[in-house]
């Protein structure tokens, strides 16, 4: 056996923070993992960006908020204190040409427009409660809901112009993709996964309303700290073989041989690994019908933000873009400020296409529309685009397209054999979020120690 070979119960593969949940529940059982990280680093989705003078910003998922008890509890015992997001003073809406401020979530609109949304909200969060979060492929209109796309049925709710593209900038922040993408079933069986429309887009009370300091990423780095040697990285995992009674992992130069595996990735992800034997035909077809969000995460970063002094939350909306919404992104101790700006969808690929310094002009305009000529001229500008990372894909999530849910829904968590499943992508409960993340390490985990 080479240097290189190593023996486990477990081997987990990806240290994202479903990989190092999975890792963390399994110890604490008294199971020996060994997880299996392609990057020099672990956090997956999440990184934080060094800001200079200790400070971080994150370039990745990064808010917390009701409900996602394991991410709050398991940062508490980790030392990671959470703090709120700033939400002082008044949004900006920009609707065509016009800039309105505006507290809450919803801007001020036209009554008409206003009703349009509340109603389509309601319908969502009741149409939503009917689907079961273990198999939204049973709810009892599954196959009519999965052939329509989400678009379609907010075309029919929504008949004036300002409520449909408030709604559908909400739908692309939310997945990176457009409604016209996305599979109504999948849609409210998402939406229902993390407590419904108002949980998903809302900051206070909702899933943008704490942020972590030390960023986000704090936690992946910790919980590795504690994993110790058990995490191997810079290793990308290119083969997995069944066989013998166990499992194989082939990562270049390095091998790990266990009893069960653990695959913490998003499906497409699972495409580039060659299984063998092959995967159940469900699996492996799954992996090529779960797309990537496009989404781009800007920073402008400036020597303070000056926007509050204009009573401004650096929150705003705008159908103009490419910047659909914004966010102060300020660390805690209010220096440097810092507005993040996403684009998503359309937004986001009309950006790919330009060049990088076109790209940093077209969001700095959007910025400088929403919080005047300061916003143009920041000291620095951070994009990610997670499209761009071969170990992801895009962001902030993987969709269904109608036809995928009830067809391929299954083959989500269905083990292959001793390979187990994990990643946001199957969580049950804030499925797309870190905290389904952990949900979906620690159900993988609780599976594999029944077996083992
Ligand atoms: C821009 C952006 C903003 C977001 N905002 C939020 C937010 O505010 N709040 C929130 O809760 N969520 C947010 N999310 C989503 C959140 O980041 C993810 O849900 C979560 O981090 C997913 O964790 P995971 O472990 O399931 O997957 P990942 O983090 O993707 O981890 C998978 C791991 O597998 C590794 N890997 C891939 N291929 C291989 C291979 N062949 N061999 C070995 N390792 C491999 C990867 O390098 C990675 O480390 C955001 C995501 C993005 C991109």
């Amino acid at each position: 056996m080479s240097a290189e070979a190593r023996e486990a119960d477990v081997v987990v593969v990806g240290g994202g923070l479903a990989g190092l949940a999975a890792a963390r529940a399994l110890v604490s059982r008294g199971a020996s993992p060994v997880v299996v990280e392609a990057r020099d680093r672990v956090g997956g989705r999440t990184l934080n960006e060094d800001l200079g003078d200790g400070k971080v910003v994150e370039i990745g998922g990064q808010w917390v908020g009701p409900t996602q008890d394991r991410l709050y509890a398991l940062a508490a015992e980790l030392g990671i204190e959470t703090f709120p997001t700033y939400l002082e003073g008044e949004n900006v809406l920009e609707l065509g040409g016009r800039l309105r401020r505006y507290r809450g979530t919803i801007p001020r609109l036209n009554p008409a427009a206003l009703v349009e949304i509340e109603l389509a909200r309601r319908r969502l969060d009741s149409l939503g409660r009917a689907v079961p979060l273990k198999e939204p492929w049973t709810a009892a209109r599954a196959d009519r809901f999965d052939r329509v796309t989400l678009e379609s049925w907010l075309r029919r709710m929504l008949r004036t112009g300002s409520a449909r593209q408030l709604v559908e900038i909400a739908v692309r922040t939310v997945w990176g993709a457009n409604s016209a993408d996305v599979s109504m079933l999948f849609a409210l069986w998402y939406m229902r996964s993390g407590g419904g429309f108002d949980s998903l887009v809302d900051t206070e009370g909702g899933a943008q309303q704490d942020r972590f300091v030390g960023g986000s990423q704090l936690v992946s780095l910790r919980m590795a700290a504690g994993l110790g040697e058990r995490v191997l990285l810079g290793a990308p995992v290119t083969a997995i073989e069944t066989g013998d009674g166990g499992v194989t992992v082939f990562a270049g130069a390095h091998t790990v041989r266990a009893r069960r595996a653990i695959v913490a990735m998003a499906p497409p992800l699972c495409d580039r690994i060659e299984f063998r034997p092959e995967l159940p035909p469900a699996r492996s077809q799954l992996a090529q019908r779960m797309p990537w969000g496009s989404y781009l995460k800007c920073l402008a970063v400036y020597d303070e933000p000056f926007w509050r002094a204009d009573g401004l939350s650096g929150e705003a909306v705008s159908t103009v873009g490419p910047a659909t919404t914004t966010f102060d992104n300020t660390p805690p101790d209010g220096s440097p400020g810092i507005l993040l700006g996403f684009a998503s969808g359309a937004e986001a690929r009309a950006l790919q296409r330009l060049g990088e310094a076109e790209r940093r002009g077209a969001v700095l305009e959007s910025l400088g529309r929403l919080f005047g000529a300061r916003a143009l001229k920041p000291e620095r500008f951070i994009e990610q685009d997670w499209s761009r990372e071969r170990y992801t894909g895009g962001g902030p999530v993987c969709f269904m397209a109608p036809g995928v849910l009830t067809s391929f829904g299954p083959a989500l968590r269905e083990p292959a054999g001793p390979i187990h499943w994990a990643g946001t992508e199957t969580s049950e409960v804030w499925s797309g979020y870190m905290e389904g993340a952990l949900a979906s390490g620690e159900r993988a985990a609780a599976e594999v120690l029944e077996r083992l």
